[in-house]
């Protein structure tokens, strides 16, 4: 083919796929103009995953009725003017790409009134050009949104499912909503207010995002480094997550990306928290404009340094001086074992969350409780991986069961033995019977971040299946009236939590199959406890019952096997 000029529609549609890859980056961009337009109240709406409609409502500057089609023109900005002004950027946007390229990929409409204004204006598009009329509005500016994509349908084909969807639009709203906690923002997705911010202080936005209890968990962070300072919230280590996804990182109120910083938050956790589970954090870093390069990327989410390093340090140090200074004595110094048991501690009213005390007359799925012979057919027994008949000898480091059996010495480890009996169970029970539920004696209530909202508003009828009871009861609140019945005692908001964390697009059987592995580590008996011979001899009966009883469902040991001829060879006896 010979070399040719691209046609300027071709162009566009290129320079917008930079900025625009799903309609959480139409909201993040139109966003962060109201912010910089001064705006103290955001109003978001999002449809269809935002690409139906995605409307952003501020109360702004406005733009001048002459500049509001210039606005549509690519590298037209209001923010900056000679490449020096590159250098100290405090604006979020600078490289005027936003609108044109949103106007490349969808039908865009934006109406604006300038403060002092005595018209307002409104663009709207014709055959590509746009076209401005006289329109009423208070001073501020509304840009509408709708088809998003249309002109370029394979895009649609790269989006995930409206709910993951919106739960990146609610992500994008509640890290900016964090970052400027005076502005008022109100999220509704699919007509539901999915976020409301009062405008306050970074602890009230936090209350609003995560919801009271974990935000009544969150410590200040405020540390001091030559040139940097980092501040905001982080959670103490009885808070975790599965994944980094409330890990929120700001450079001068920025929201960024950042794989280094989001180590070095997780870092200063070490020892404190478990290997693979998360904080949650709202840390901003300031730093000279100077020293960070923010033009790295055309949706200005990733930045540079200029001295990585020292940035680096200073996050983790304030982060783990907080954590030092602040944490309950007893905790500091606490080993990964005790740890365990600490996550098992209620972040709600205990009171209320407390479920009868006395087990109900039939218990197959109990935590160690009189297990009812099970109806369950051991699946796909191999003689090479069933177990015989084991004698309990005891327990030792209040960790492992051992048992004698025809060939040797069996060390059980009894957390991921129950582990594997309960995800058996569960799994049977939930291919016939249903599973157990156990009902609460009171209601309890359970607020849940946007994004674990979205994904539960998705899952609702799997995760009734599995036997959580929830009904909608204010804006990402939930009455909790039961659970199942596996949880019986234990943490069940913090596994119902661990089972949304979980939720990604992928195949639905996956994600049934993590959940009851989710359930079974939370309802198992954990290490550090002292179990009693009974308590012991059910374990193993109902281990030997397990088609796989040799691991957990994570596939870590549940047993090791010491062989008589190895006993009978380290005594030397042969
Ligand atoms: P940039 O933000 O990089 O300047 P955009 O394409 O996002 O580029 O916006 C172009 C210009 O339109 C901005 O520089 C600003 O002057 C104006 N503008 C866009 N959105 C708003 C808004 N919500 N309020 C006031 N002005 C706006
Ligand atoms: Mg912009």
């Amino acid at each position: 083919m010979p070399i040719r000029l691209l046609e300027p529609n071709v162009v566009s549609q290129i320079a917008a796929g930079e900025v625009v890859a799903r309609p959480a980056s139409v909201v993040k961009e139109l966003v962060e103009n109201a912010l910089d337009a001064g705006a103290r109240q955001i109003q978001v709406t999002a449809r269809g995953g935002g690409v139906t409609q995605i409307q952003v409502s501020d109360d702004g500057g406005g733009i001048p009725a002459a500049e509001a089609a210039l606005a549509f023109t690519r590298h037209a900005t209001s923010k900056i003017t000679r490449t020096d002004d590159l250098l100290s950027v405090t604006t979020l946007g600078f490289r005027g790409e936003a609108l044109p390229s949103i106007a490349a990929v969808s039908d865009v409409e934006l109406t604006t009134l300038a403060h002092g204004a005595a018209a307002g204006t409104r663009i709207d598009f014709q055959e590509g050009a746009p076209r401005a009329q006289a329109a009423a509005r208070a001073p501020g500016t509304t840009v509408n949104v709708s088809h998003l994509f249309r002109q370029v349908p394979a895009r649609l084909k790269f989006l995930k499912s409206t709910a993951t969807e919106n739960s990146r639009v609610s992500a994008v709203v509640s890290a900016y909503a964090l970052a400027y906690p005076e502005v008022r923002f109100l999220l509704r997705i699919e007509d539901r207010v999915s976020l409301r911010t009062g405008g306050g202080e970074l602890r009230d936005a936090a209350t609003d995002v995560f919801g009271a209890q974990t935000a009544g968990e969150l410590i200040a962070v405020n540390g001091e480094s030559p040139g940097i300072r980092v501040s905001g919230l982080i959670s103490t280590p009885q808070i975790s997550r599965a994944n980094r996804a409330q890990i929120f990182l700001y450079v001068n109120q920025r929201w960024i990306t950042s794989v280094a910083l989001s180590r070095a938050v997780t870092q200063a956790f070490h020892g404190l928290m478990h290997e693979g589970r998360y904080p949650v954090a709202v840390l901003n870093v300031s730093i000279d404009p100077a020293e960070v390069d923010v033009n790295i990327h055309p949706t200005k989410t990733e930045v540079k340094f200029r001295d990585e390093g020292a940035v680096f340090s200073a996050v983790q140090r304030a982060v783990r001086q907080t954590l030092v200074e602040e944490m309950p004595v007893h905790r500091v110094g606490e080993t990964s074992t005790s740890y365990t048991a600490a996550t098992a501690t209620l972040s709600f009213n205990p009171a209320a969350a407390r479920v009868p005390d006395s087990p109900p007359p039939r218990l197959p799925l109990g935590p160690l409780g009189p297990l009812e012979a099970p109806n369950l057919t051991p699946l796909g027994v191999t003689p090479r991986a069933a177990l015989p008949a084991l004698r309990v000898v005891g327990q030792v480091l209040l960790t492992y069961v051992v048992a004698e059996g025809p060939d040797g010495l069996y060390i059980i480890d009894q957390h991921a033995a129950h582990e594997r009996i309960l995800f058996e169970q569960i799994s049977a029970a939930r291919a016939d019977r249903g599973v157990e539920v156990q009902g609460l004696l009171e209601p309890v209530t359970l607020e849940l971040s946007p994004a674990e909202d979205a994904r539960l508003t998705e899952h609702q009828d799997s995760m009734a299946a599995f036997g959580f009871n929830l009904e909608l009861f204010g804006e990402r609140s939930y009455l909790v009236r039961a659970v199942p019945a596996v949880l019986r005692g234990k943490d069940w908001a913090e596994a119902l939590r661990a089972t949304l964390d979980q939720v990604t697009a992928g195949d639905q059987a996956d994600w049934l199959e993590h959940v009851t592995a989710t359930l079974a580590c939370h309802g198992a008996v954990r290490a550090g406890k002292a179990l009693n011979g009974e308590e012991m001899r059910e374990l193993v009966r109902a281990l030997e019952l397990t088609a796989l009883p040799h691991t957990c469902p994570h596939g870590r040991p549940a047993m090791i096997v010491l062989a008589e001829e190895k006993l009978a060879r380290d005594f030397q006896r042969s």
